[in-house]
């Protein structure tokens, strides 16, 4: 099924070269125009359009897996769309990484006691990061397992992440009396509003702890070093994205980790060169063995084929071997292998070489060669 959403260049009206100010200045004046608060011009459905193409194009990471793979990228829903669907990938989401977009609407709408303003003290997922690693030709080509090191913070399971010994030894939060939230006035762009706000003592959880978790130090959370296994799988091209969830940095306010994007860059190989899922090799030929025909053995990526060179082969031939390819990362089929005959001419020949070679001369008729015909025909 077709996604009917609007491309995120357009949402923004900027175009695909735009820098990361651009699209930060383009949002904000929609963002401005279409927030739900803007009594004249709010339109939520235009603010969230806005909002969400911005959160993916604000990200140099989302923007180029969205430049290459379109909104499917970020379609949960899409299912079959999704590149990675059905080659033990998960699909991406981006629900809830709104930071820096808090940040704008903060800095512009600092007064309002929206909602947009509570979404920021709630449970906020933490940033995705970036890792890259380097593989071989032939592994892209075969898929492969690798073990990564990673470290990331983990909510320490003796206190639930709370930082209270036994999860429990709390007490209520003295400044705001336990509601998390206080009253303030504040001066805003329409006029002086009254609003809540977070209490900056107890974070807005209207709890403090009373005894700190023996285990994590009341932090809540340890960091955790471990060694992961990922699945690459086999056709993987430079610069696609692996996806391990919640292996990101640590969520604010109880939110979620966010997640590792591993990006897998392939080394070139000496001889194959890859073209999509096909796969291109130029081999050199003797000439006789172009003029005679034979039979030669090719590498291929699965292992050497047998190729049969026709009599009269000429120079820069193409010869295919179907389905010698790489396997499509979403689906069953193979590419094929393309096979460039480039024709050697020896620059020395040995003695018996040279005597058959006269021969061959001396049986070609006068006037029956390339050159002769050609210029037969120049003088006509
Ligand atoms: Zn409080
Ligand atoms: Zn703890």
């Amino acid at each position: 099924m077709a996604s009917s959403k609007r491309d995120y260049y357009e949402v923004l009206g900027v175009n695909k070269s735009a820098s990361q100010d651009e699209i930060k200045s383009a949002y904000r004046k929609l963002a401005k125009k279409y927030h739900p608060d803007n009594k004249e011009t709010g339109n939520a459905e235009k603010f969230k359009e806005a909002t969400e193409a911005y959160s993916v194009l604000s990200d140099e990471n989302k923007r180029r897996t969205y430049d290459q793979f379109g909104q499917a990228a970020f379609d949960q829903a899409s299912g079959g769309q999704n590149p990675f669907a059905g080659s033990g990938f998960e699909g991406f989401n981006f629900g809830g990484d709104f930071g820096d977009i808090n940040d704008i609407l903060s800095q512009m709408f600092g007064g309002f006691g929206g909602s947009s303003r509570r979404s920021s003290y709630g449970p906020r997922r933490g940033d995705d990061t970036l890792m890259r690693i380097r593989i071989n030709f032939m592994d892209a080509v075969n898929g492969k397992k690798v073990t990564i090191p990673v470290s990331y913070d983990e909510n320490c399971k003796d206190c639930n992440g709370t930082g209270a010994k036994s999860g429990t030894e709390f007490e209520k939060c003295p400044h705001c009396n336990g509601k998390g939230r206080v009253i303030r006035q504040t001066q805003t762009f329409f006029g002086t509003m009254q609003s809540e706000s977070q209490c900056p003592y107890c974070g807005g959880s209207g709890k403090l702890i009373k005894t700190k978790c023996p285990t994590c130090g009341g932090k809540g959370y340890s960091r955790v070093k471990k060694d992961i296994e990922i699945n690459i799988p086999a056709g993987i091209q430079s610069g696609q994205q692996i996806r391990v969830a919640g292996k990101g940095e640590r969520g604010a306010n109880g939110g979620e980790n966010g997640d590792l994007y591993i990006e897998v860059i392939v080394s070139e190989h000496n001889y194959f060169k890859r073209d999509g899922n096909n796969v291109h090799i130029t081999i050199p030929l003797d000439f006789i063995d172009a003029v005679l025909g034979t039979v030669i053995t090719v590498p291929t990526v699965y292992g050497e084929v047998d190729l049969k060179i026709p009599s009269g082969t000429q120079p820069d031939s193409i010869f295919r071997l179907k389905d010698k390819g790489i396997k499509e990362l979403r689906g069953n089929g193979y590419g094929d292998e393309y096979v460039h005959v480039e024709i050697k001419i020896p620059t020395y020949l040995n003695k018996d070489q040279k005597r058959a070679l006269d021969e061959y001369k001396k049986a070609t008729d006068k006037g029956d060669s390339f050159f002769d015909k050609f210029m037969k025909n120049f003088k006509k």
